[in-house]
């Protein structure tokens, strides 16, 4: 029994009692009166001779311990119970036991038996009290379940129940430190996902700026670099991959578009350059050849003006000798020729006449064309003038069998020229005879304030709109079938600019197949004009 004690330290006392009231034990103890037949313990492990028994907690008579009794009542082959044995454990020294299980530092270890009482903590005010003090309305849950947590005021007691004993060990764990650690859990938690988001940033940073930024600030670059220099020659990275990708190639592809448009548009401007002063260069050489052509032409004209001069002379004087001369031998004052000699002289006269016309004619219109016309500007009567003209036409209008209606007017006197007035009438008053084979030609005169109008008319073969318009050209002539007038077709071209010389002008009202009507309006009193 010593043994047993001293290799067991939390036993305190190792003991037997016999049914004779015997009573040994570990350790030599007084000699008192002491029946061990009438302690709880003996009863108890008496009451239930096959088990081993373990007693409430109960107070020992020599010492001031609170002691567990475990006892087993000791039984012969008779099955009689002959004497109890046990071992008390102090629950002193089961609280020292407990303690030494490391639970924490602020942690509180109890162990309660079936009954609520608290038989071992470190806290002695705990100690030997019921756990309902703490648990208060809690207790049957405690006492009732196997395991569990229960949440209290301040801590939270977690506990198991010995399935031997029925005993329950637990342990109070401040909330404080509970919560210090969850705290910390989560600190930690979250110290771990603040270290997780950097390096996802880091590495999103890394991967943005290899896949995104990089590129797009290379393409930003570029672009300033094009904006500020205009050179269009930059290197473009286009290795990227997806939208990046696409955006530096579409990029590059725009940058090069431009570039050849802007060679294109560089090379146009240079061609046009060059076309531009070639083209001054063609100006000037143009220019050159005009001048000198006009310098030419101004030679020819006053070659032509030279020719002319000495050409009218040239040719008039002859005609004249040869119209002269025809006159006196068909006049037969040369001596006698027959008819047929008189008849060829005559047609020898008419030519030359008809050559005499054309040739002042043209000399006519060249002076009006050079600008070296005169007007020879007289006052004389304009009805004087018209009787030279009626004396002068009457014979043909008789010969060819027309009445010649002209109206002598009162005395009218007008100052200008009057071989040039008597010149265009003349020639109206031929073309009226001319053109009428039936019927009769006409002549009247009118003043109308400062103006005169002459209008010849006639009952003749008339002119349609289309050719009036052509009437008034040079050489122009409208052909007749079946018909061959005389004529050089610069008569009313003559006349209409001599009018327009004098201040005046022709115009022309005609119906085919009916007849004509001429009229020459020209101002009173000749006024020099600037341009005719
Ligand atoms: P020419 O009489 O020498 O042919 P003109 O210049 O006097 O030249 O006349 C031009 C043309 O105008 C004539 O050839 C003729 O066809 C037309 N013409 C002129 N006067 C008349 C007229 N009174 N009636 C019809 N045709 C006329």
């Amino acid at each position: 029994m010593k043994d047993y004690q001293t290799t067991h330290p939390y036993v305190s006392s190792v003991y037997m009692g016999r049914e004779n009231g015997a009573f040994v034990r570990s350790y030599p103890r007084l000699p008192t009166t002491y029946d061990p037949r009438e302690r709880p313990w003996y009863i108890l492990a008496k009451e239930h001779p096959s088990q081993v028994v373990v007693t409430d907690p109960y107070r020992a008579v020599t010492t001031p311990d609170i002691n567990i009794g475990i006892e087993k009542a000791l039984v012969n082959q008779n099955g009689t119970v002959y004497g109890v044995v046990g071992a008390d454990i102090t629950l002193v020294n089961l609280t020292s036991y407990i303690s030494r299980f490391n639970v924490g530092r602020d942690a509180e270890m109890i162990l309660v038996d079936d009954n609520g009482m608290i038989i071992a903590t470190r806290n002695s005010s705990r100690l030997y009290s019921n756990i309902s003090d703490i648990l208060q309305d809690q207790t049957p849950t405690f006492l009732m379940t196997k395991e569990g947590v229960l949440v209290l005021n301040n801590s939270y007691l977690i506990y198991y129940t010995s399935p031997e004993l029925g005993w329950k060990i637990g342990v109070f764990f401040p909330s404080s430190s509970i919560e210090q650690k969850i705290n910390e859990s989560i600190a930690r938690i979250l110290l771990f996902v603040l270290i997780a988001l950097i390096l996802l940033s880091v590495i999103t940073i890394l991967v943005l700026n290899q896949t995104v930024i990089r590129p797009l600030s290379n393409l930003t670059d570029v672009s300033k670099r094009i904006a500020e220099t205009g050179d269009l020659d930059q290197k473009i990275e286009t290795g990227g991959t997806g939208e990046i990708g696409i955006l530096s190639r579409s990029f590059k592809a725009m940058v090069e578009k431009i570039r050849t448009e802007e060679a294109a548009r560089k090379q146009a401007l240079t061609e046009l350059a060059d076309h531009r002063d070639h083209l001054e260069s063609i100006v000037a050489d143009r220019t050159r050849e005009l001048s000198d052509a006009n310098e030419r032409l101004k030679e020819l004209d006053r070659l032509k003006s030279m020719f002319i001069a000495s050409m009218s002379h040239e040719l008039r004087t002859p005609l004249n000798s040869i119209i002269g001369f025809t006159g006196i031998m068909v006049k037969g004052m040369t001596g006698p020729i027959n008819p047929e000699q008189k008849k060829q002289l005559g047609m020898v006269q008419d030519s030359a006449r008809h050559l005499l016309a054309l040739i002042n004619d043209v000399i006519d219109i060249s002076k009006i064309e050079a600008g070296k016309i005169e007007a020879d500007v007289s006052t004389f009567d304009l009805a004087d003038v018209i009787r030279d003209i009626q004396n002068t036409f009457a014979p043909q209008a008789a010969e060819q069998g027309l009445a010649l209606n002209i109206q002598i007017p009162e005395s009218i006197a007008v100052t200008s020229d009057d071989r040039r007035i008597k010149q265009i009438i003349m020639n109206l008053v031929s073309n009226a005879i001319k053109f009428t084979d039936t019927g009769r030609a006409g002549l009247i005169v009118h003043r109308q304030g400062s103006m005169v109008t002459v209008s010849v008319s006639d009952t003749g073969i008339g002119i349609n709109g289309e050719d009036l318009q052509k009437i008034f050209r040079p050489f122009e002539r409208i052909a007749v079938p079946g018909r061959l007038t005389e004529g050089t077709g610069l008569g009313l071209y003559l006349s209409q600019k001599l009018a327009r010389f004098l201040g005046g002008d022709i115009t022309a009202e005609s119906e085919i197949h009916k007849g004509s009507v001429f009229t020459f309006s020209f101002p009173i009193t000749y006024v020099k004009q600037e341009d005719t």
